[in-house]
């Protein structure tokens, strides 16, 4: 568990903010070897503090440019660039540990903020609350457009999520949704199959005997045609 690098007290798990002293601490990055570079060309605003944000070159597979907010410490990430960080931080995870999921989120502050939209840090239109993967309890704020933004602490989270196998268990539940959607599709195709042969109300008179045996239809025909007359 993460400590409050002013009073050392324990952090909650996926936050940075201490609820003793009230400091922010940088646990997103502890580990990855960053570096400051400058303000984004085209100013980016953080949508919790209304301040530019700050570019971070994570120098991962070579340039991977983040931005960071020097204030409340929330990240935004280029569209794809967060998965592609937690695939660079996290490998090797073949197992599910279910019940290591359940306390980290049991275990986890609630949300720092009040539940509420915030604009996307570029186009300043309001973003969608998404949740990220199965189990993983945060809700990424994401611009379709621009990218997604985490709240400080929010990282560090999904790293623990994913060294849990939050992404095996993601896999594992997309899996079953697939196979539900195929057995729902074929119980849909069987339905229909039982319908299409059911005999018409005109029965035997119908086009198989006619094919099968033209004469007797003919027969059939006339017979029913001097019943009926
Ligand atoms: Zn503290
Ligand atoms: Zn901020
Ligand atoms: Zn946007």
């Amino acid at each position: 568990m993460a400590k409050c690098s002013h009073c050392n007290a324990p952090l909650p798990d996926g936050s940075v903010l201490c609820v003793y002293c009230g400091d922010r601490n940088d646990i997103d990055l502890a580990g990855i070897h960053y570096y400051t570079t400058h303000e984004s060309d085209t100013p980016r605003i953080c949508p919790r503090c209304d301040i530019r944000l700050k570019t971070l070159d994570l120098k991962l597979n070579g340039t991977f440019l983040i931005e960071r907010c020097v204030q409340c410490l929330g990240l935004f990430f280029d569209p794809g660039e967060l998965e592609a960080l937690l695939e660079a931080t996290v490998s090797n995870v073949f197992l599910i540990d279910r019940k290591g999921l359940d306390s980290i989120n049991l275990r986890r502050q609630a949300d720092q903020y009040p539940i509420a939209y915030i604009k996307c840090p570029v186009c300043t239109q309001y973003m969608y609350r998404v949740n990220f993967g199965t189990r993983s309890g945060v809700i990424i704020d994401r611009c379709k457009a621009h990218g997604v933004w985490l709240d400080g602490g929010e990282l560090r989270h999904l790293m623990e999520w994913m060294k849990l196998g939050g992404k095996l268990l993601d896999q594992e539940r997309q899996e079953q949704i697939r196979k539900e959607e195929l057995k729902r599709e074929s119980e849909q195709r069987e339905k229909l199959a039982k319908i299409q042969v059911e005999p018409s109300p005109f029965g035997s008179f119908g086009d198989p005997l006619r094919q099968s045996d033209p004469d007797l239809f003919d027969i059939i025909h006339k017979a029913l045609r001097l019943f009926t007359r």
